[in-house]
């Protein structure tokens, strides 16, 4: 799903994909591994450049704003515009709590 956030920006909206299997970062897929930690498909990781939370329109926001609800835009400066959507899901993954 593609977002277009505040400032024109275009950002793809990817849920990611729960590996167990880390701790080298998969390039060109979202994945969350077993510490709950999210590897953007830019190469990105919390320690790096890290996961700022923000809402589906792309707009960044403090984790306790009240309309937040698990979507991380990433701040690494090489990543082509890509929001994580780590909603607690219907769906496949039911367990993704990324951070
Ligand atoms: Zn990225």
């Amino acid at each position: 799903m593609l977002v277009i956030d505040p400032d024109g920006r275009k950002l793809q909206l990817v849920k990611p994909i729960r590996v167990t299997s880390g701790p080298i970062p998969t390039r060109g897929v979202v994945t969350v591994d077993q510490y709950d930690d999210i590897n953007c498909a830019c190469g990105n990781i919390p320690s790096y450049a890290g996961f700022q939370p923000c809402l589906l329109d792309g707009s960044l926001v403090e984790p306790d704003h009240p309309e937040w609800n698990g979507l991380y835009w990433c701040a690494a400066v090489g990543c082509p515009g890509v929001i994580v959507d780590c909603r607690d899901p219907d769906d496949v993954q039911a367990d993704i709590a990324c951070r």
